[in-house]
């Protein structure tokens, strides 16, 4: 998708502006002799920004404004390295706030709604996104944060929370404990929030089920505002995002070259109207697709399709690229089997090869022999690699309120 005439004029005014700052990217541009922005060929001749350049600029390189305009950080977890530090001005954090409150619309919740947030309160930007979009509404926020369940299931139930907000993998765990302790009649819940987290078509199924609700996905990353940049209308047919506060392209993540709208490859973020901490073009390492064309529901807002995996999540077995979201697939063919799975890959020294152990989750009332069999099978024919498969009872994989860990690669890199 090209920039629209507008957007231009705000990519133009954001590369005029940060060129005058001696912020890292002020810098660079400046270098690179990137003064204006003025057709579709100067922006994609801007350099792609990635976390690695916000690592480099730590804590505050990337800061485009004075001091006395900056009234919060965020900062992304780091696993590995140093964590990014994201400066917002005041304008920042109420645009965040304006576009997270068109969120719960989008969703059909209005101010008479309660929405219970599960996502942790701190540094990043997932309760407090939340928090904010619920005020701007004008719905009433139930800030509980992560963790203790039985607080948690309390509070739902006293409150009657109309709304839950939670990673995907608290919103099952959730689910599985109103199960077991048989309350979901006291439950008045009517819609979920989820985001930071690719799913499966099996989880999903699993939580709406056993909550009776609508569910919603959420997108956004700590370096891009944070959550509340696009999320799907009633259509259930990709997320809306808002294209007047960020400007999305999709690329092909090997040659860096724009694809056609409509084809897969790695959403590539430009903030528009940013202050604090401007990224144009910043590589987000998911892959999704443009859905072309209008939605029924009547937004003109654009549409990605659902987040398919990270690029970085991709593991190579025996050369062959390979995504969690087909490994849930599989999964989700097979009769009996929980969203819940892990796989290990190792390497075989002796007889130099990679061997694959995927262990996944069964009902009781399946044959645990046959069923292992089955997916050995739908992974031979589909993934072309024959893993040892252990299936084990439901509840038996561990249950996070975190992003789940599910590929663990013990290979040397
Ligand atoms: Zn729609």
């Amino acid at each position: 998708m090209k920039l629209s005439e507008k957007q231009l004029e705000l990519v133009d005014a954001q590369v005029k502006r940060l060129v005058k700052t001696d912020s890292y990217y002020g810098k660079m541009y400046r270098e690179a002799g990137i003064t204006e922005i003025k057709s579709q060929e100067d922006f994609e001749k801007i350099p792609f920004s990635s976390k690695a350049d916000l690592r480099n600029a730590y804590p505050l390189g990337i800061q485009a404004v004075p001091d006395e305009e900056v009234v919060r950080i965020h900062s992304s977890s780091g696993t590995t390295g140093k964590p990014v530090i994201i400066p917002y001005t005041a304008k920042d954090v109420d645009d965040w706030a304006i576009m997270f409150a068109r969120c719960y619309e989008t969703a059909g919740i209005t101010k008479k709604d309660r929405i219970q947030i599960t996502p942790g309160y701190g540094l990043w930007t997932a309760g407090i996104g939340f928090q904010a979009g619920c005020e701007k509404l004008g719905a009433m926020a139930v800030p509980m944060g992560p963790g203790n369940t039985d607080k948690q299931l309390q509070m739902m139930i006293d409150l009657e929370s109309t709304v839950l907000t939670a990673t995907s993998s608290y919103a099952l765990l959730l689910a599985e404990e109103i199960n077991k302790r048989g309350i979901r009649d006291q439950i008045k819940l009517k819609k979920g929030i989820f985001g930071s987290e690719r799913w499966s078509q099996k989880m999903r199924d699993y939580i709406q089920k056993e909550l009776g609700i609508e569910l919603y996905d959420i997108y956004g990353l700590t370096e891009i505002y944070g959550p509340g940049i696009g999320i799907n209308c009633d259509k259930q047919h990709g997320m809306h995002y808002w294209d007047d506060y960020i400007y999305i392209e999709i690329i092909n993540p090997a040659t860096g070259e724009q694809v056609e709208d409509g084809e897969e490859g790695e959403i590539v973020i430009t903030t528009l109207v940013k202050e604090g901490a401007p990224l144009l073009r910043f590589r987000t390492h998911d892959i999704s697709r443009i859905i072309p064309g209008e939605c029924e529901c009547g937004s003109k807002y654009p549409r990605l399709d659902i987040i398919k995996g990270r690029s970085d999540d991709m593991f190579k077995v025996h050369g062959v690229n390979m995504f969690p979201s087909q490994v849930e697939e599989i999964l989700g063919m097979v009769d009996g089997v929980s969203s819940e799975y892990n796989i290990n890959i190792a390497h075989d020294d002796e007889k130099n090869r990679d061997v694959i152990l995927v262990t996944v989750e069964a009902e009781g009332r399946v044959d645990f022999e046959k069923t292992g069999q089955s997916i050995k099978e739908l992974f031979k024919s589909k993934m072309s690699v024959t893993p040892k498969i252990t299936v084990v009872p439901v509840g038996t994989l561990p249950r996070t309120e975190k992003k789940a860990k599910r590929i663990i690669d013990h290979r040397d890199k």
